[in-house]
């Protein structure tokens, strides 16, 4: 079986596979602390599923909007990556995946690999120098963590305290076998993509977008992808990305990672979008996504989303909340 845990990380993106022999991490983002306006949103949405109950219970202006959530039964902080490895007695893991550069894919990266042993990393070679976000300095260590992957290779950084991690790069093509294990093939980028992302200096364009194959099921990650990855993975993989089981959404669901094409042609059984705040209705693209999915789900509204795609093309389907 393979098992893939989506964790709601409020604006951000962690996930987690569990493939049948090793582990794998995509991004993390650890924030502890839900946002005043996506608290405002959820006791709003709980008023509408529960109208029997009285609304002083979830009011807006309660002192203590947690208690009222916790209260209704749902405890929508941000899922703690770090914490829920150690609750799955997860403190050592194959691969983790850095999509892009930025923060809300890295947040407390310096953190994780002081409480996990990680084999290898995958980190496409970039220049791009750290967001705004990571001007914070509670971030810092985040980004350093970050650059010296990035820029190392695996002698530099058994130098550098993390001995156990190898970083493997995309472009290197002598390392196609350590990189064929899992079967996860990397769609997106390409040099010509990096080279748009790193012209407009905009990390989304050099995003991973990722192909898992498992029994019939494929399973497209798409990372912080924009229109001009969809328009080159349809070129280049048209019949590998036909009919896919899970699309993982791009930039959060956010038009900017939708393209219709190749969204039509994925042809979505579900649909999983990581997001924190409702996007404002000119950026959501959530309604154009429901249109041609069969099943679509936000881990805004889910929590945490955990896929189990079985071998003889069965998937079950686990929501933190209904
Ligand atoms: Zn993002």
């Amino acid at each position: 079986m393979l098992r893939m845990h989506f964790l709601n990380v409020g604006h951000g993106d962690c996930c987690i596979i569990e493939f049948p022999e090793h582990i794998t991490m995509v991004d993390i983002n650890r924030s502890q602390k839900m946002d005043d306006k996506s608290v405002k949103e959820v006791i709003s949405a709980i008023k509408i599923k529960h109208p029997d109950r009285s609304l002083r219970d979830f009011d807006e202006n309660v002192d203590d909007p947690d208690m009222a959530l916790k209260e209704a039964g749902y405890d929508l902080k941000p899922q703690d990556p770090i914490q829920y490895l150690e609750e799955n007695n997860i403190n050592s893991f194959f691969r983790f995946i850095s999509t892009h550069p930025h923060m809300d894919h890295l947040k407390d990266f310096g953190k994780l690999t002081e409480s996990a042993d990680i084999s290898n990393v995958w980190i496409v070679k970039n220049s791009f120098g750290p967001d705004k976000q990571l001007q914070k300095q509670s971030r810092i260590s985040d980004w350093d963590t970050y650059v010296k992957l990035r820029n190392s290779d695996s002698t530099a950084i058994k130098e550098t305290g993390t001995p156990e991690t190898d970083v493997l790069r995309a472009e290197e093509n002598s390392l196609d076998d350590f990189y064929k294990t899992d079967g996860i093939k990397i769609l997106s980028p390409n040099p010509e993509l990096l080279k748009t992302a790193e012209d407009d200096d905009n990390p989304n364009v050099m995003s991973y977008v990722l192909l898992i194959e498992y029994g019939p099921h494929k399973i497209v990650l798409g990372g912080d992808a924009e229109k001009e990855n969809w328009k080159y993975i349809l070129d280049q993989y048209k019949d590998l990305i036909k009919d896919v089981t899970v699309l993982k959404a791009a930039h959060h669901g956010r038009t900017s990672g939708f393209y219709e094409e190749a969204v039509r042609h994925m042809n979505p059984e579900y649909t999983i979008v990581s997001v924190g705040n409702t996007l404002k209705p000119k950026v959501d693209a959530s309604q154009k996504y429901k249109e041609i999915t069969r099943n679509f789900l936000t881990t805004r509204w889910k929590g945490n989303i955990v896929l189990e795609c079985h071998e003889n093309g069965e998937i079950n389907c686990i929501t933190q909340y209904n």
